[in-house]
């Protein structure tokens, strides 16, 4: 690990102004993948700078139909919030199968979705649900938030504030685990929203997506047997030592029928 900076921000808009004001300075939530990104020297920021002090950035609510999580609440406790439970079990259910119980209690949805891991669970949960990624400067789309491999659509200095989840009439999420990881070798979360049927996949591609093949399918018909001749092409698909790209593709009709399996 290079050397660095430590500062713990009381603030977002201490936050914002050590950005400005420092050489190449990067914020960290749990430090869950940045501090091993950091000790394998694949990142050598000026500064860090810890959110872990700031509770605005903390906590769930409710609010006219949408879930309010805060970009600092943890996997464990959107895992056992009772109003998540109540109103988004899926979201609940998904927090649970992340990683381990260290993972889950410092690892947090704002530092998964900022980062656009390939394989984490989050990021299909906010594409299937619509969610909205509020940050200090706008509202984001989830259609329009994962690019690529570790890449969205923040600009740099950008810090998400909170995640805004529309409430489904139901939903649910089912993945293949790596076994040794936990990450999701394909996970695919499936919701029944005011907008329709939305499918969100993540571990099969360079980032989270949508299944419009799978969405069309189940629109019609909501039964594991409408998604049998859909096609899922494996062209663009991650292959590697774990999955072969054509086993990915398999494995997300597979998760998917488990998800409807689960809704019917
Ligand atoms: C052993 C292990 C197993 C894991 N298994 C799983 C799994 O099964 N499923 C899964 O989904 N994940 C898994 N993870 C990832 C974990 O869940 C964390 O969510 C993820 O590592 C991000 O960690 P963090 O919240 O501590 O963010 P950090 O590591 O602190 O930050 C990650 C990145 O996000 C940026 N960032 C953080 N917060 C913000 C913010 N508010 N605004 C803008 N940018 C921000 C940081 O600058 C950094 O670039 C695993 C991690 C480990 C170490």
């Amino acid at each position: 690990m290079y050397e660095f900076q430590y500062h713990k921000a009381s603030s977002i808009n201490e936050v914002k102004e050590k950005i400005s004001s420092l050489n190449d300075p990067k914020i960290m939530a749990g430090g869950m993948t940045l501090i091993p990104t950091m000790k394998q020297r694949l990142a050598a920021p000026s500064d860090i700078i810890d959110l872990s002090n700031i509770n605005e950035l903390k906590g769930i609510s409710k609010e006219k139909g949408f879930i309010i999580i805060g970009a600092m609440t943890t996997h464990f406790e959107v895992h056992t919030s009772e109003l998540v439970k109540k109103e988004i079990p899926s979201l609940a259910f998904l927090a649970g199968l992340i990683g381990d119980p260290m993972v889950r209690h410092r690892g947090t949805i704002g530092g998964s979705v900022a980062n656009s891991d390939p394989s984490a669970d989050y990021p299909s949960s906010v594409i299937s649900l619509g969610a909205k990624i509020i940050t200090d400067k706008r509202e984001i789309e989830s259609d329009e938030f994962f690019i690529d491999l570790f890449e969205t659509a923040l600009d740099d200095d950008e810090i998400i504030l909170s995640l805004k989840f529309p409430i489904p009439n139901k939903s649910a999420y089912m993945k293949f685990p790596q076994p040794a990881s936990r990450y999701a070798l394909v996970g695919v979360f499936i919701s029944d929203t005011k907008e329709g049927i939305r499918v969100g996949i993540t571990g099969a591609g360079p980032c989270a997506f949508r299944s419009k093949e799978i969405e069309k399918a189940l629109s019609k018909n909501f039964t594991e047997s409408a998604i049998e001749n859909v096609n899922i092409p494996s062209e663009n698909l991650n292959s590697d030592i774990h999955a072969s790209a054509e086993y990915r593709a398999h494995l997300v009709k597979v998760m998917a029928k488990r998800a409807i399996k689960k809704l019917s």
